[in-house]
């Protein structure tokens, strides 16, 4: 594996492999470092399917808002490049802030609707932020395919909106959500917990994987988010952000009374804070699979 950290060499390397591989497909897998399992399986997709897989590891203060984790976002670039060269990336690209913002861009990609709800309420800019860094990062790496994890899934909605309304030809592959032995999503900010935090952050999966049973039983969205929230409440340190019942990957709200029908996918998307760690969660549900229980 080799580490870039300007853009010039990491086109000047890609310009050389496409040239002699010209068939070859070059994956990127963008992320924020600290890496972890779900970074890993990514990496290991991108790898099993691409000649040549470039992972980025970039905190990217433009997602970040005024009073959040960008200044103490856990930061380990040594473990990460083993990990990285261990999951099979061949590039590990990682730029400062001042080499992918040399100036204070004008630019910004925002996309709308997708973003009304969830995290795009509860963090206002930054998914404006998420949309820049990406489409940059689209334009310096220019790969056939990019790979991102579903624990983020309203950023799937966003890229996978944003790479359509503006025709990158890139292939956007949603992976699958890595989760602890007790369920517990994966994610950097996991190590912010406390013991006690740590043991009760479970009540966002499991919530979650109730939230099947209750969507079988016929219980709408608002009566699905409230049982949701009631079980997360059940956590004393659970401070909830938000909870919500969507379509996926419209993000639009089901009617009052509408069940998850066959032909639909709804999501199920919470984000709980404990103490000042806040972490987010989704499960997305089939309206075949509901029928297909009956
Ligand atoms: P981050 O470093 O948190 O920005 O994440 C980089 C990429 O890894 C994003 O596409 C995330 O959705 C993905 N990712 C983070 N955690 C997980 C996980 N537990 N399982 C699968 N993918 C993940």
């Amino acid at each position: 594996m080799i580490l870039c950290t300007t853009i010039d060499e990491l086109r000047a390397y890609i310009r050389a492999y496409r040239t002699e591989h010209p068939d070859a497909l070059v994956g990127l897998v963008p992320t924020m470092g600290y890496l972890h399992e779900g970074h890993a399986s990514l990496i290991r997709r991108s790898a099993a399917e691409c000649g040549l897989t470039v992972v980025s590891l970039f905190v990217n203060p433009l997602q970040f808002g005024p009073g959040e984790d960008f200044d103490r976002y856990p930061r380990d670039p040594e473990r990460d490049a083993a990990l990285s060269a261990a999951a099979g990336a061949d590039v590990l690209f990682m730029p400062s802030v001042e080499e992918m913002y040399p100036r204070a861009s004008a630019t910004r990609v925002l996309v709308s609707g997708v973003t009304e709800r969830l995290c795009g309420a509860s963090r206002p800019g930054h998914f404006d932020g998420v949309g820049t860094v990406v489409s940059k990062l689209f334009h310096i790496v220019l790969p056939d395919r990019a790979y991102f994890g579903m624990k983020d899934a309203q950023q799937v909605a966003v890229i996978v909106t944003m790479t359509e309304d503006l025709n990158f030809p890139i292939e956007i592959v949603p992976c699958e959500t890595v989760r602890e032995a007790d369920g517990l999503a994966m994610s950097s900010r996991n190590v912010y917990l406390s013991e006690q935090e740590r043991r009760e952050a479970v009540v966002l999966s499991q919530a979650l994987s109730r939230a099947d049973g209750w969507l079988r039983e016929g219980l709408d969205a608002s009566e699905t988010t409230a049982r949701v929230r009631e079980h997360i409440g059940s956590a004393p340190l659970a401070d909830i952000d938000y909870v919500d019942v969507l379509r996926f990957p419209e993000l639009t709200e089901p009617a009052p009374g509408e069940r998850l029908a066959p032909g639909q996918r709804w999501i199920a998307a919470v984000a709980v804070r404990f103490g000042r760690t806040r972490l987010i969660d989704n499960r997305i549900f089939s309206g075949d699979e509901v029928a297909a229980h009956v």
